[in-house]
């Protein structure tokens, strides 16, 4: 006989759900400037034009947003030449994924992913009662296709392939996709994160909306925290075949993405040329680092992300703490390492110095 509880209680998936350690801000230092390397946002302040669109969209704030996100959309339609019933928009490219689990999961169900990878996705799956199935990288920090392909069960329903993979940085390529693709039941859903697409530098580059032209089962999702820099307005976005999109939209919460944000995003295409020029300044930034660790005799995996990683093991909190000291904060993954944000240029520098300081 069950006992009636004396209190509410969470669902038993809610009770395991992991917390998700959000980046630091950095200690102040006096005399030192510090630099916050461990959110993966972007350093540059926002663009004129983007900052007064989305005042003139404070002053509606009594109004609710517009809840179908209307002129949003028809600006992603044209800038992807996809159309408008093939996009869903939300609070970040984080509660699309929510969304998708729960529009795709039964309790129980099995979500493969890789792992290392980000770590909302463990909150996501546990937050949907579903159940993660942790596909370990390769040793060089890319996905191991393969093995997740093997990966998959009868009771598969999702298949996440991050890319490039935050935190550890390689892209998988869309010959290797294709043929990942190739071996997933057609009733499985693959979701493409493709949060630091606009990163990306490699040849055989993944085309995500290439690729869910030619699949049924492929969503994409996109984001404006990282490359377009609205990381506080929290707006992302899925590309998905219609009758997919359509459940994203349906398990949405009602109006969201605020006014605000919207307004941003729409200006933040209408600013595309300069906020990608910005994003090339943070590739050579990132070539300059890698380069630059290099010669002191690291090697990092090929890092196609607004980000470094660094295979630290045993030594990741001792790297982590050193940063700190010298008004750097990076994300440190205890026993695994730590992944360290293309910043300001002078962040660069101060990061070559305190690898070569460290040893490797
Ligand atoms: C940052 C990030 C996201 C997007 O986050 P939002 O701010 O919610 O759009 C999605 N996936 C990965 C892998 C990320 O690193």
């Amino acid at each position: 006989m069950s006992q009636t509880p004396t209190s509410p209680s969470p669902r038993r998936n809610v009770l395991e759900i992991p917390t998700y350690v959000a980046g630091k801000p950095p200690a102040p230092r006096p005399g030192l400037t510090s630099y916050k390397l461990s959110s993966n946002e972007n350093p540059y302040p926002p663009l004129p034009g983007v900052i007064e669109a989305a005042l003139a969209a404070v002053e509606q704030m009594n109004r609710y947003p517009d809840m179908g996100n209307s002129a949003l959309y028809d600006a992603l339609a044209a800038k992807l030449g996809v159309p408008v019933s093939d996009l869903a928009a939300a609070t970040g490219s984080v509660a699309l994924i929510y969304q998708l689990l729960q529009t795709f999961c039964d309790p129980g169900d099995e979500v493969v992913y890789a792992w290392r990878s980000f770590e909302a996705y463990p909150i996501a799956v546990a937050a949907a009662a579903a159940t993660s199935v942790r596909v370990p990288l390769r040793d060089d920090g890319h996905h191991d296709l393969s093995a997740m392909s093997a990966a998959v069960t009868e009771r598969t329903r999702v298949v996440i392939v991050c890319t490039p993979n935050n935190p550890t940085g390689p892209s998988v390529t869309q010959g290797e996709l294709d043929a990942f693709i190739a071996t997933i039941p057609s009733h499985v859903v693959v979701v493409l994160d493709e949060a630091y697409l606009e990163f990306v530098r490699m040849d055989d580059a993944v085309d995500g909306v290439a690729t869910y032209r030619a699949h049924e089962n492929v969503i994409v999702t996109r984001t404006f925290s990282k490359a377009y820099g609205l990381a506080g307005f929290r707006v992302g976005y899925a590309i998905a075949p219609a009758p997919l999109a359509g459940a994203l939209r349906a398990v949405s919460l009602p109006f969201g993405v605020s006014g605000v944000a919207q307004a941003a995003a729409i200006a933040s295409l209408k600013a595309e040329p300069e906020l990608l020029a910005r994003v090339d300044n943070l590739v050579a930034r990132r070539a300059e680092l890698v380069g630059g660790l290099r010669d002191v005799g690291w090697q990092v995996p090929d890092a196609q992300g607004n980000f470094v990683w660094f295979a630290l093991g045993e030594r990741t909190g001792e790297f982590a703490a050193a940063a700190e000291e010298i008004g750097i904060t990076v994300r440190p993954f205890a026993g695994e390492g730590a992944r360290v944000t293309i910043g300001e240029p002078e962040s660069i520098e101060r990061v070559i110095e305190l690898a070569r300081r460290f040893g490797h």
